[in-house]
């Protein structure tokens, strides 16, 4: 196993052990965006097979073929989705954590009925309700909660949040679970490399670690 891998894999199971949680209920996505290819290959080699992305088309470019040689492999979505984008994204991903809107929720099932695949869906919620930021609005995801899985017949699994930079993720974390909670989803994709034992502590099932786990990413070309 790598250095950095080990060193979040026991921290996860500290967080889980401090939480009264079974560590095995926690996933660790790795999340690869923008990560350069030894990387990669790095963590393929240690035996991580769980990777985040966030852009479709950069996901595509670096795992195709990957997929062919690891098939244990899992990629998961944890990026906004266009419309136009919902094909690649359904041929791609193994899991999609970002249905944020009526339009994108139509648009995957439709893909996924072509496929012949149905992927489990995390909604993203906007718990900080800021105005740039991807997600549904906490007092609206009852009703987008029915609409995708009676109307656009998705396989929602469970909640995502990215809490606002400035703030105590805390309060978002505690929110994000009290909602899991009331709709009675399992699955609750929060914490990333500054924040992954908080979220632990507030019930996350999927942690998205990136640069704690690879290192720094380069910056986008
Ligand atoms: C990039 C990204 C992460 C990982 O961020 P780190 O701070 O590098 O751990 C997690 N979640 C989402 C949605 C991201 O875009």
């Amino acid at each position: 196993m790598s250095e950095a891998r080990r060193s979040i894999v026991i921290k996860l199971s500290e967080a889980a052990k401090l939480a009264g949680r079974d560590e095995s209920d926690i996933t660790l996505i790795a999340v690869s965006k923008q990560q350069p290819d030894e990387r990669i290959e790095k963590s393929l080699a240690s035996g991580q097979r769980i990777f985040g992305e966030n852009r479709v088309q950069e996901a595509f470019e670096r795992w195709q073929d990957r997929k062919l040689e690891y098939p244990k492999l899992e990629l998961h979505l944890i990026g906004p989705l266009q419309s136009n984008k919902a094909q690649a994204a359904v041929a791609l991903f193994d899991v999609i954590h970002t249905v944020d809107r009526p339009k994108i929720a139509t648009a995957l099932a439709r893909e996924m009925t072509v496929a012949g695949r149905s992927l489990p869906c995390f909604i993203q919620v906007n718990t900080g309700e800021e105005d740039q930021k991807a997600g549904i609005a906490p007092n609206e995801l009852e009703r987008f909660l029915t609409f995708c899985r009676d109307e656009a017949g998705l396989q929602i699994v469970g909640l995502m949040c990215i809490p606002p930079i400035d703030e105590e993720p805390a309060m978002h974390f505690a929110l994000l679970k009290k909602l899991a909670d009331r709709h009675s989803l399992p699955q609750i994709s929060m914490g990333m490399s500054s924040d992954f034992d908080t979220a632990i502590r507030f019930g996350a099932t999927h942690i998205r670690v990136g640069s704690a786990f690879f290192g720094e990413r380069p910056p986008r070309p």
